[in-house]
């Protein structure tokens, strides 16, 4: 099971290792932003320091000339008396306001782009790593997993990077202005920051409980809403029939409550504190400037001061408040960026270049050696001791009961599943590693359930293969053979007719006669049919047939069916019972029903 509730990685441990998933050209952005979120940093108390000179120079005008370096400066422009220094402090400042605005914005901009960019690059990787993962990873757990560990979870990492580079320029931000204050007034800056600061920590730590748990939530239930949804629908036919649109829609509404349930609190725990802390710091500069007024001199003298600290704390609180924001939605996201690791951490296995890998000169024979085979260790045995040797070129027809194996036989002999004892080998060469890509490069199958994507009739027979590079003549011959073409010419639209969703748009047999011309496009060498006929009547199977036949001797094919009179051609007819395959002769297969 993939959602592990293990609380074992630190939020910290877990960024890293996120990190560590992350590419070159990312990594190089992270370093470019760690250079101008300072700057930000900086243009803020910038725009936030000249306020003091403003103030200044607006209450005492005189001050400013008791500088001589300003005085020989402003006299350039023909600034004699004090009173017209007041207009030019008040542009400057605008343009240094407007300046640090701009500049923030711009990296405000930077840091979302980056965040959104890593996030698509890990939901990329995921599917990249997903798609590569064997077949029996593939069979073995749930898609919905996949789809809200890649819709929810990893694409919430970039929500998370988001949330840390803002909580970065946050604590940057602060830290500039608390030095700044310290600066004005140490006494002052203490008290409030010391004052904010615990009030901040202590929420932090009361919350830290419930984040975790509302995470846990937030994990379970977003793969909960996307399996309901999948079932739900996936199955509509029996839910129509049966009327249990109730129990889907209950199971859903339960999960999604739960989900939107957590995310609720957790947004709330990290936006409350705003509204108390924001209390508090107006009580603080009040009590500061009752306290100035009692001295002598009283408020004015200390205005620029006072006005200093009131910008400097409106500035202040919505930074501490990010940073508190920031950490709580990163740890909301704790379970959710645990699984999005485990997704992310899927071993990659050796890709091959598939267009660059040559087939298999398949020359003379299939052997199995002894193939055994369990889907799990502690499962029972579906294959053992299964020897046979297949001449190239032959027709080979397969029988054997429902669920005896006949297509985990298939699966193993197309390299999709690993024998658990024997081996597969080709021209006396054995078929692992490499061998794999090869061999299945030259196998076409048509399985007993056919996935149609909502693509044209064309694509759908040539799978795979962009539309620009559709061989249209192949295409044609391949459906003239699986019988098909006939019908998809009285399409109105023909081959660019759309199927609809996994073929909902055509019968049982028009969509295996699909998948019959999808094998036949590939000009495989071998080609496998796992009940490719079993929807169609007598007179169709027996067309489809007689095209297959006539394909050429050069092409082995296997066939599982169920009727005898599918495998009536065939030069031989294996039957699978009780895990093994022993062959039927010809007298015998007259006596089988
Ligand atoms: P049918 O004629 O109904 O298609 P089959 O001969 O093709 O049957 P298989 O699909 O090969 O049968 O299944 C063989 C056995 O392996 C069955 O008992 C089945 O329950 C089991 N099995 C199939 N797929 C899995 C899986 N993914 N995990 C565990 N067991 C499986
Ligand atoms: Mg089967």
């Amino acid at each position: 099971m993939m959602i592990i509730m293990g609380q074992g990685d630190s939020i910290l441990g877990l960024l890293v290792k996120l990190w560590r998933h992350l590419g070159h050209r990312r990594k190089n952005q992270f370093y470019i932003l760690a250079i101008l979120l300072p700057l930000g940093g900086v243009a803020e108390v910038m725009s936030l320091g000249a306020v003091l000179p403003l103030l200044t120079v607006l209450i005492e005008p005189e001050t400013i000339f008791k500088y001589d370096y300003i005085k020989n400066f402003v006299s350039i422009f023909n600034i004699e008396k004090t009173e017209q220094m007041a207009l030019p402090i008040v542009i400057v400042f605008s343009f240094l306001v407007i300046g640090s605005a701009l500049f923030r914005i711009a990296l405000l901009w930077a840091m979302t782009r980056v965040a959104f960019g890593c996030g698509a690059d890990l939901c990329v990787k995921v599917y990249r790593t997903t798609l590569y993962q064997p077949y029996s990873k593939h069979i073995s757990q749930h898609s919905s997993n996949v789809i809200a560990g890649i819709a929810g979870k990893v694409s919430g990492s970039a929500a998370v990077l988001q949330h840390v580079l803002l909580l970065i320029n946050a604590a940057i931000m602060g830290g500039m202005i608390l030095i700044a204050m310290f600066i004005a007034s140490p006494l002052i800056a203490l008290i409030s920051s010391v004052g904010i600061g615990s009030i901040y920590l202590a929420i932090s730590w009361q919350s830290r409980k419930r984040l975790l748990i509302n995470s846990n939530a937030i994990a379970v239930e977003s793969v909960r809403q996307i399996k309901y949804l999948q079932e739900g629908l996936g199955a509509i036919r029996d839910v129509l029939i049966d009327g249990t649109q109730n129990i889907f829609l209950s199971m859903y509404q339960k999960a999604e409550f739960s989900l939107r349930k957590a995310q609720c609190n957790n947004n709330v725990i990290a936006a409350s504190p705003k509204f108390m802390v924001e209390a508090f710091g107006i009580i603080l500069i009040a009590i500061i400037a009752f306290a100035f007024s009692m001295r002598s001199g009283g408020v004015l003298e200390v205005l620029p001061v006072l006005g200093l600290f009131v910008l400097a704390a409106q500035r202040l609180l919505p930074a501490l408040q990010q940073i508190y924001a920031s950490w709580a939605f990163v740890a909301g996201m704790q379970t959710s960026l645990i699984d999005a690791i485990s997704l992310l951490d899927q071993k990659l296995p050796m890709i091959h270049d598939r267009s660059m890998i040559a087939g298999l000169a398949f020359k003379s024979e299939i052997e199995a050696i002894n193939l055994g085979f369990k889907y799990s260790p502690e499962g029972p045995v579906v294959l053992a001791n299964v020897s046979f040797v297949i001449e190239r070129g032959a027709r080979i027809g397969i029988l054997g009961v429902t669920g005896s194996g006949k297509s985990t036989l298939f699966d193993i002999l197309m390299g999709l599943l690993v024998p658990t004892t024997g081996q597969l080998v080709i021209d006396s060469e054995s078929i692992v590693n490499e061998k794999i890509d090869q061999w299945q490069k030259i196998i076409a199958h048509v399985p007993q359930n056919i996935y149609l994507t909502d693509a044209t009739v064309a694509e759908n027979i040539a799978f795979g293969v962009p539309l620009e590079q559709i061989d249209m003549e192949r295409v044609r011959l391949a459906a003239e053979r699986a019988n098909i073409s006939l019908f998809i010419d009285g399409l109105e639209l023909g081959y660019a007719t759309v199927t609809g969703e996994r073929g909902a748009r055509l019968s049982g047999g028009q969509r295996q006669r699909l998948g019959i011309a999808r094998a036949l496009y590939k000009n495989a060498k071998v080609l496998l049919l796992d009940e490719a006929t079993s929807a169609l009547d007598d007179a169709t199977e027996k067309s489809v047939m007689d095209a297959i036949e006539g394909l050429g001797s050069d092409i082995t094919i296997l066939i599982i069916a169920h009727r005898l009179s599918t495998l009536e051609r065939c030069d031989f007819i294996y039957k699978v019972e009780g895990g093994t395959l022993s062959m039927i002769s010809a007298s015998s297969l007259k006596a089988v029903p």
